[in-house]
């Protein structure tokens, strides 16, 4: 018997995933219900920079889509390369999908501002394979650093960089502290502590704008006090081979520069043009769906939602998730005719770790930091990874950390 609509959803992320987990079981009894993902899994990307930093493996932080997917969901494992709004069909890589009803949750990749060289001379941290390329290379240059004789030589080496001091680039600096001061410089016996360099070069007054100001000066502080050096107000206008070029003209050198300073959406190609869009975000409704197509819902960091600046709302997994929930409800509400509720963001706090043992906070209005933050930071983290499997494995590797050195094997 032929289902009667078909649903599909573009992105199994954070939006993606919560939209489909909100389609209740007779969605799936009664209609076809397809998830589109270039990734067989499910990434929590919060938990990204601990891989960079060698604290978790990179297997805890994801979850396989063939196993937490329902057994009626027909998963297609390609990538999407257009949209059609008009004939309602969806691209991918070799196959052309019908829809009746469209979730799109795509997310968002790195943005350089169209920075000349930052794109070829820079690591990123966005995916699961990027932060195991951080890892390895930190890995990498210490071997590479010490079979060699001369002392600039190795510290040329040891050189690292980080543009940008949002979260993502606080957190990444914070773990990537922790491997290369605590843990390799320790297996290394011939490199000294001054060969070995950290550098976050940020653009704005202060490092995580996003925190109260006592707590960006903390972080900073923290940061300073295990060997991570932070250049506030300077701007990279140019990346080159083992350099960054600032609005000044300045070269700061490093081996290895890592770019964290900004995100833009996934601009999915709409063949019929009927999207309206920024800087490859989609202007939505309060209801989440795309303005002009009423089929189609848009969350996370695709959505471009009304609000008063006119800016949308913060490219975060809070965002994401809420919406995604959002959707996949207001979805269930337009097939059956009745009415969809307008999406309202409820903030439930900032939290940024900063290496082992330290972090900040800001949650309903309270201001925390140091170890409590941490274990704040954790728990949280932890729960909100919902996984058992995951969860489990996360937990013991913390736990093995407290005894062990971090695992420095280069994969
Ligand atoms: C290192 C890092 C740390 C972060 N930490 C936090 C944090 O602590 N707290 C927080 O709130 N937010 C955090 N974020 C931001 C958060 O990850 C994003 O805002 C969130 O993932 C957005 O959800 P989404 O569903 O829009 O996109 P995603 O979760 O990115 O999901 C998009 C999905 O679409 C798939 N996809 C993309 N393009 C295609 C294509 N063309 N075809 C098929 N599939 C495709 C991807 O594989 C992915 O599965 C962090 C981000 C990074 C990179």
């Amino acid at each position: 018997m032929k289902k009667s609509k078909h649903i599909v959803i573009l992105g199994a992320g954070f939006g993606g995933y919560e939209a489909y987990k909100a389609l209740p079981q007779w969605i799936h009894k009664e209609h076809t219900v397809t998830v589109i993902d270039k990734k067989n899994h499910f990434l929590f990307t919060p938990l990204l920079p601990e891989v960079a930093g060698s604290s978790l493996d990179q297997h805890s932080i994801v979850a396989p889509l063939r196993d937490i997917l329902h057994k009626d969901t027909r998963f297609i494992n390609k990538k999407v390369v257009k949209v059609n709004t008009d004939t309602q069909i969806v691209s991918l890589e070799g196959e052309d999908i019908e829809y009746d009803y469209l979730i799109s949750a795509l997310g968002a990749e790195t943005f350089f501002y169209g920075t000349p060289g930052a794109e070829e001379h820079c690591l990123v941290l966005k995916h699961l394979e990027d932060a195991v390329a951080i890892r390895n290379i930190c890995i990498d240059v210490f071997e590479q650093a010490s079979q060699i004789e001369s002392k600039e030589e190795r510290a040329q080496l040891l050189s690292f960089m980080v543009v940008g001091a949002g979260p993502t680039g606080a957190e990444l600096a914070g773990e990537m502290g922790e491997l290369l001061f605590n843990t390799l410089l320790k297996q290394h016996p011939r490199i000294t502590r001054d060969e070995v360099s950290l550098h976050i070069v940020n653009g704005g007054p202060r490092i995580l704008q996003m925190f109260d100001e006592s707590l960006s000066a903390y972080a900073q502080k923290s940061l300073e006090q295990n060997h991570i050096r932070i250049s506030n107000n300077v701007r990279i206008n140019e990346v080159q081979e083992g350099k960054a070029i600032t609005a000044e003209g300045e070269a700061l050198t490093a081996y290895t520069i890592i770019w964290t300073a900004g995100v833009s959406a996934i601009d999915l190609t709409c063949e019929c043009g009927s999207f309206e869009k920024e800087r490859g975000r989609i202007f939505t409704k309060r209801t989440l769906q795309a303005k002009n197509n009423d089929n189609v819902f848009v969350v996370g960091d695709m959505a471009l939602f009304p609000t008063e600046d006119g800016r949308g709302l913060p490219m975060t997994a809070q965002v994401a998730h809420q919406q995604g929930e959002c959707a996949g409800n207001n979805l269930v509400a337009l097939m059956r005719g009745k009415e969809l509720k307008e999406f309202t963001y409820k903030e439930k706090g900032l939290l940024a770790s900063l290496g082992s043992f330290d972090a900040i906070g800001q949650v309903n209005g309270f201001k925390v930091k140091g170890v409590f933050a941490w274990l704040v930071w954790r728990s949280v983290y932890w729960i909100l990874f919902g996984f058992w499997r995951k969860r489990i494995a996360i937990l013991g590797e913390w736990i093995r950390n407290l005894f062990v050195p971090r695992d420095t094997s280069r994969l």
